[in-house]
């Protein structure tokens, strides 16, 4: 009984109560002409009321119906990344459709509200499309990039390991040479290996302890650790709080000093012999401002907003002699993001590269 649609419950219920006034006033007695006028005016007031409820209720419910199983139908993900684009569209012509109802002049408060609930459940859909295609497709454009960047070392210890036992291990003159090319290649796997972790780390949204901490007593510290590799290029590292006394910010003390170092490790490297790198802090209302700034060797203007990309270099060769894996950059701002900061980067080639961020305190 409950699958009969409204307009049959309701004709049932009219005209069985028609029926019984009809009855009724023939049993009182009331003139024909009257009962048939009665009938006659009910007939019209059902006739009205049909119209209008389809008009009002039924026609929109089915419409509701009908665009819900549309939307139900579109919210798993494709099957090929190809088709992504093509179910977004669809979707927002869905979206379309459902603002054209939601204006619609002759309109139920009701029946709008669920037009316009179904409107943002379609725009949530249409938000999740569009990050599962960016996922999708940078995932596949990733593990090529990853599979890419195994191979080149594997490939040159494989080389040097195939020299040696050809003979050359037993050539003092160049057997270490080969056996230091491995080793240096194996650094970069490991190197590799190591941020490729930190990235899946982050991505699968480990939890970050945050809590308050000196940020002057964490900056020197870190300094003090990178002091070593510094002093190689006998670089100096300066620091030059402008900071009130015991400020803290708040953060992960772990992945900031990752993004600090990652930072003044780049400086190291793309900075020549006596370079000077000077870190700063200053004061804001809410934040403190951080820069570290380097006199390197400088990012061209055109490579800056993809410096933050992963595995993207300026110079792919400079990059790998020097130990780098394209990966620090992308590392740093997805630490920054997950801390609601920015990181900008203002550079002039052979002059020397200053980033900025601020964190909360
Ligand atoms: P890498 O491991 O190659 O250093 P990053 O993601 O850390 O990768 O940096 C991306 C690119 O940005 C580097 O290859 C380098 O060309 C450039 N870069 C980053 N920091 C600096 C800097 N301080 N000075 C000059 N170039 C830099």
């Amino acid at each position: 009984m409950n699958k009969f649609g409204l307009i049959i419950k309701y004709s049932l219920f009219f005209i069985s109560v028609s029926l019984l006034a009809g009855i009724a006033l023939y049993f009182l007695s009331f003139p024909p002409s009257f009962i048939f006028t009665t009938l006659i005016i009910l007939a019209v007031i059902y006739a009205g009321t049909i119209w209008l409820v389809n008009r009002e209720i039924i026609r929109p419910l089915k419409e509701t119906s009908f665009i819900s199983k549309e939307i139900s139908d579109h919210h798993t993900e494709p099957g090929h990344e190809e088709d992504f684009s093509e179910k977004i569209s669809e979707v927002r012509r869905i979206s379309e459709k459902l603002e054209e109802l939601v204006n619609r002049r002759f309109i139920t408060k009701e029946i709008h509200d669920i037009y316009n609930s179904l409107l943002s459940i379609n725009d949530r859909l249409i938000s999740e499309l569009n990050t599962a295609k960016i996922f999708k497709v940078n995932r596949n454009e990733f593990f090529g990039n990853v599979a890419h960047e195994l191979r080149t070392p594997i490939f040159a210890i494989q080389l040097s390991l195939e020299t040696l036992i050809d003979g050359a291990v037993h050539d003092k003159s160049v057997n270490l040479d080969f056996l230091h090319r491995a080793e240096k290649q194996t650094e970069r796997l490991k190197d590799l290996v190591n941020d490729l972790m930190t990235i899946s780390k982050y991505e699968s949204g480990v939890k970050l302890s945050k809590r308050y901490f000196s940020l002057t007593e964490h900056i020197n510290s870190i300094i003090g650790e990178l002091k070593g590799i510094a002093d190689n290029k006998k670089i100096s590292i300066e620091y030059i709080p402008e900071l009130r006394n015991g400020t803290q910010v708040f953060g992960d003390s772990e992945s900031i000093k990752q993004v600090f170092v990652n930072l003044i490790d780049n400086s190291i490297k793309y900075s020549p012999e006596n370079g000077k790198i000077i870190i700063r802090s200053k004061e804001e209302p809410k934040e403190v401002l951080i820069s570290i700034e380097d006199n390197g060797s400088g990012i061209p203007e055109k490579d800056l907003p993809r410096i933050f990309e992963r595995f993207y270099r300026v110079d792919k060769n400079r990059s790998r002699d020097r130990g780098g894996t394209g990966l620090g950059l992308s590392i740093v701002k997805h630490i920054l993001e997950v801390h609601e900061s920015k990181i900008n980067v203002e550079s002039i080639v052979d002059e020397g590269t200053t980033f900025t961020f601020s964190l909360k305190k």
